[in-house]
C-alpha cells in the first residue's frame, strides 16, 4: 500500500507562539488516519495548512505523489475539507446549502442534483433537506457540513474534531458515513482529542502534543510498544501499597489506584494475600486493558484531559 499523503518537518508559528515545531507523519491509501492530541497540540493547524486554508513556516508536504505546495490547486480538487466551526447558512435548506457549495466546487445541472441526492443519502438527512438549516440539532449541522465537504467525490477527507458537542445518534451516523467511505476507497484524516474514536475508527494513529508528533503506529503497535503492564484495584479503605515488590508506579485513578509493574499476576496474588491478612475488602482486583489513555501518559507523562 502506498503513502498518500507524507508531511515532513512541518513547522508553524503564531506571531511569535511555535505551533508546531517538526510534525511528520505519513498517511496510506484507503486508509482512516487519526490524529490524536489534547486542545492546543496542533491538530487543527496542521490541517489547515494541509487543506491551504493556512501557509506553513517550513516542511515538507507531498499528496498524491506530488509536492503540494508547488501543485497545490490541482491536489485541493481532490481532498474534503471539514473544518472545526459550522460554516451554512443558517436561513437556507440543507438542499440549497449544498447546491451553493456544489457551484463552488464547479458543479451543475444534473450532476450536482445526483451529487446532492447522493451525499443527504449518506449523512442520513434525505428527509430533512427542504428544511432550513436553523432548525437542525448541533449534530444534523455537522453532517450536513460534511456533506458538502462530499460533493465532488474527493479521494482525501480531512475531518477536524467533528464530533465535539454532538448528539450520539449523529456521532453514531458519523461514524457509519466514514467506515463506508472508506470501504469505497476514500483516504480521511480525522482529528479528535477522544481515544474511543481513534480506537473505533481508526487504522492507524499520530499522537500529536505540543506541536510534535511523539509517535505514530497501528493501535496494536503503540500497545505494544508503549503499553503499560498494570492492574486496578478498589479497597473499602487504604492499601498498604508499600507493601508491595516489584511494582514501577501507582497512580490514583477514579476510586481506587492503578499499579504499574512487570508481572500482574504476581502482584494480585500479592494484593490478595495482604487484604486477608490484613481485613481489607476489595471492590475491585482486575488487570487493566491496553488504552490509548496509558500510551498518551507513558510517552508525554500526562494525560490527555490534563
Ligand atoms: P488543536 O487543534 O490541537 O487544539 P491548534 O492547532 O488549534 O490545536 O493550536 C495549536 C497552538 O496554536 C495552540 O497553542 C493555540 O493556542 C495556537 N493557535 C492556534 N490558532 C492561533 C491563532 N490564530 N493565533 C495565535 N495562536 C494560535
Amino acid at each position: 500500500m502506498s503513502f498518500l499523503l507524507e508531511i515532513q518537518d512541518l513547522q508553524k508559528v503564531y506571531k511569535n507562539k511555535k505551533a508546531l515545531d517538526g510534525v511528520s507523519f505519513s498517511v496510506k491509501e484507503g486508509s482512516c488516519f487519526g490524529l490524536l492530541g489534547p486542545n492546543g497540540a496542533g491538530k487543527s493547524t496542521t490541517m489547515k495548512i494541509l487543506t491551504g486554508v493556512l501557509a506553513s513556516d517550513g516542511g515538507n508536504i507531498s499528496m498524491f505523489g506530488k509536492d503540494a505546495l508547488k501543485h497545490r490547486k490541482a491536489i485541493l480538487q481532490h481532498i474534503g475539507y471539514v473544518p472545526q466551526d459550522i460554516v451554512l447558512y443558517e436561513k437556507l435548506s440543507a438542499y440549497d446549502n449544498l447546491s451553493f457549495f456544489g457551484k463552488c466546487y464547479g458543479l451543475d445541472g444534473d450532476v450536482l442534483k445526483k451529487r446532492i441526492d447522493d451525499v443527504l443519502k449518506q449523512t442520513g438527512l434525505t428527509d430533512r433537506a427542504k428544511d432550513t438549516v436553523k432548525s437542525y440539532s448541533g449534530g444534523m449541522k455537522r453532517r450536513i457540513n460534511i456533506a458538502a465537504a462530499l460533493l465532488h467525490n474527493p479521494k482525501l477527507l480531512i475531518l477536524d474534531e467533528p464530533t465535539v458537542g454532538i448528539d450520539p445518534q449523529s456521532r453514531n451516523h458519523i461514524f457509519d458515513m466514514i467506515r463506508s467511505l472508506k470501504e469505497q476507497g476514500t483516504t480521511v484524516i480525522y482529528s479528535t482529542h477522544y481515544m474511543e474514536e481513534v480506537e473505533a475508527l481508526c487504522d492507524e494513529i499520530a499522537i500529536i502534543d505540543k506541536g510534535e508528533v511523539v509517535t505514530q503506529g497501528t493501535l496494536d503497535y503503540l500497545f505494544t510498544e508503549y503499553g503499560r503492564k498494570a492492574i486496578y484495584m478498589e479497597s473499602e479503605t487504604s492499601f498498604p501499597t508499600e507493601k508491595l515488590t516489584g511494582i514501577e508506579a501507582v497512580h490514583s485513578h477514579h476510586q481506587g489506584l492503578i499499579i504499574e509493574t512487570a508481572a500482574p499476576i504476581d502482584l494480585m496474588e500479592q494484593i490478595i494475600h495482604i487484604s486477608k491478612e490484613k481485613k481489607i475488602l476489595l471492590h475491585r482486583l482486575e488487570i487493566e486493558k491496553p488504552s490509548l489513555e496509558a500510551v498518551f501518559l507513558s510517552l508525554t507523562g500526562k494525560t490527555l484531559r490534563d
